[in-house]
């Protein structure tokens, strides 16, 4: 059986540095708040190259903290728009929702990312910020939004939480290239932690102070509650995971890239599609390995019988969501062949090229007709 994702395995390849890092966090008596989480931002932040780094609870309250941040600065108001694309986790839009904002469903590209040209048509006198998502771990095409973002007078906040370590197309980080950034550090992701984890990233010192006072319960000083805020942290034991992890990113990231290359030369089937390749200038670091295949039920359990996990990111577009019932009669005809077509192959720093080359020879001999 080759797993879609051997989180044992992939953990254990840090050890013994892990469980050092949990037993300096146990001895230390220090569980919140404390150097780890200090460190971990200030490391992240330099890596990332961006002033600064807030340690949150998760990816939504990243995204959340960020949205309620601007919202004060900006005097934005309850039911302002934020524009979100149609195919991501459902994350993305909730944070909006949450932020007592009105997500604006925007179709995504045949990289399943937003794009200015896609956009422009749906910005409205209310429109106040753009929220492209990283999928698949690719950037979105910044400098494009950035003028659009410009034009219009919008803010745009980063949703990467499947991005650590890409860079854009001038070669900077995922990250640094909005108002702000909100990443994730659940266990499956690119640098994942042992439990739940997020970081909003940015280079204004207000929004990240805003950040920090609302994920503080909305104390910038201890029991002075200046606004109604929430509890969001980043923890020691999770910060201490994370530093570990964090100086290894890199070469865990071309490792991903590698393996999509081979899959990107392996894999031809009339039946599969692969939405981009492997691009030097805009590299993707590959959190997803997607393909496209109308037969794509068919194919995955052709896999599974084969022995290879496969999963789907993701089966519905936020429009098919019940809990956005109130955009469903819109249609945004590229996510939704996402949704019914997208099929994410094993891709991660510990599979072998003999894995890959099985999974190709699989993929390549997957016939329709015959399923
Ligand atoms: C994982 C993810 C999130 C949310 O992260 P959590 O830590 O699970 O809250 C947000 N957006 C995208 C695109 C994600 O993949």
């Amino acid at each position: 059986m080759i797993p879609y994702l051997p989180l044992q395995a992939l953990n254990a390849a840090y050890e013994p540095m892990l469980s050092d890092a949990v037993q300096r966090v146990v001895q230390s008596g220090w569980y919140l708040n404390g150097k780890e989480l200090a460190a971990f931002e200030q490391e992240f932040a330099a890596y990332l190259g961006v002033a600064h780094c807030v340690g949150v609870g998760n990816g939504l309250d990243a995204l959340t903290l960020i949205l309620l941040a601007l919202r004060e600065m900006e005097g934005w108001e309850e039911g302002d728009e934020v524009i979100v694309p149609a195919m991501t986790f459902v994350a993305s839009a909730e944070a909006v929702v949450r932020a007592g904002l009105s997500p604006v469903l925007c179709d995504v590209d045949e990289a399943a990312l937003l794009n200015a040209a896609q956009i422009e048509p749906l910005v409205s006198p209310r429109t106040r910020a753009l929220l492209p998502v990283h999928l698949y771990g690719k950037a979105c095409d910044m400098n494009q939004l950035k003028v659009l973002a410009h034009r219009h007078g919008l803010r745009i906040v980063e949703d990467a939480a499947q991005a650590h370590g890409a860079t854009y197309a001038n070669g900077r980080r995922v990250g640094t290239g909005g108002d702000a950034a909100a990443f994730s550090f659940y266990p499956g992701k690119n640098l994942g932690a042992l439990g739940d984890g997020g970081a909003v990233v940015t280079d204004d010192a207000q929004l990240a102070a805003l950040v920090r006072e609302y994920a503080n319960y909305g104390a910038a000083r201890k029991y002075e509650h200046r606004v109604h805020g929430c509890n969001s942290r980043l923890d020691e034991l999770q910060a201490a995971v994370l530093r570990t992890k964090l100086p290894h990113l890199d070469a865990a990231n071309a490792r991903r890239q590698a393996l999509a290359q081979m899959y990107d030369a392996g894999i031809q089937n009339p039946a599969v599609h692969i939405p981009y390749i492997y691009k030097e200038d805009s590299p993707s670091v590959y959190h997803i390995y997607p393909i496209l295949s109308p037969h794509r039920d068919a194919l995955q359990s052709y896999l599974r019988n084969e022995g290879v996990e496969c999963l789907i990111h993701y089966p519905h577009a936020i429009h098919q969501q019940q809990a956005f019932s109130s955009l469903a009669q819109q249609h945004f005809p590229q996510a939704e062949r996402f949704a019914a077509q997208v099929l994410s192959l094993p891709l991660h720093p510990l599979l072998t090229d003999e894995e890959a080359h099985t999974i190709i020879r699989l993929v390549n001999a997957f016939r329709p007709e015959n399923h």
